[in-house]
């Protein structure tokens, strides 16, 4: 408890720096940070989360901005725009070669990239299980369990070395697909004996 304002003061200047690196490298491009913060989204997220209304519900945005900042990095050539094959209302974002060079080079910034190349593997192990384990508490707390790596979904089954089976859309997906953002997430509930 006594540690909690430190631990504040830590995240919130990581937060600030890692913010302003960020902005930086957007304005290089001529983008906001709501526009990368759209890049980095579409970059991490599965084939259930590409449309406009996940990508306004990650980001928190008004559907106005959201829609104005997909427009430009659509005008931009960062991204385009698919109609679903069952549903002509609902379309789906991707990313072009252009906005993923983007996405990538900017995130993560080069300074958190490199900091973390100077530590160990299990120094980056701990540092990862401590945050994951700190968001995963705050998103229950807040009720906002949604947008969580697929991997650690209550739907997610291993079938083999390279498939996973979503048990609720019943598709059969790749494993590596296990590493990206689902807006229909729901976290497994672990126990103390770690089941
Ligand atoms: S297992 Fe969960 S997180 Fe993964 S695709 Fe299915 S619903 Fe989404």
């Amino acid at each position: 408890m006594a540690n909690t304002i430190k631990i504040c003061d830590l995240l919130e200047r990581l937060s600030t720096l890692f913010r302003n690196e960020v902005r930086q490298a957007g304005l290089s491009h001529g983008l906001h940070p709501v526009h990368l913060e759209v890049l980095f989204y579409l970059n991490r997220c599965n084939l259930f989360s590409d449309t406009p209304a996940a990508v306004k519900d990650f980001l928190g945005a008004t559907k106005g901005t959201t829609s104005q900042s997909i427009t430009l990095l659509e005008n931009k050539g960062y991204l385009t725009k698919t109609k679903d094959t069952q549903d002509k209302r609902v379309y789906h974002l991707s990313l072009t070669d252009a906005g993923r060079k983007i996405a990538d080079q900017t995130m993560p910034p080069p300074s958190l990239r490199q900091a973390l190349d100077r530590c160990s593997n299990d120094e980056n192990s701990t540092l990862e299980q401590q945050l994951e384990a700190l968001l995963i508490d705050i998103q229950m707390e807040t009720r906002n369990v949604s947008f969580g790596l697929c991997k650690t979904c209550i739907y997610h089954a291993p079938k083999n070395q390279t498939l996973f089976l979503c048990q609720l859309t019943q598709k059969e997906l790749p494993r590596k697909f296990g590493e990206l953002i689902c807006r229909e997430h729901q976290l497994k509930v672990i126990n103390n004996n770690g089941t």
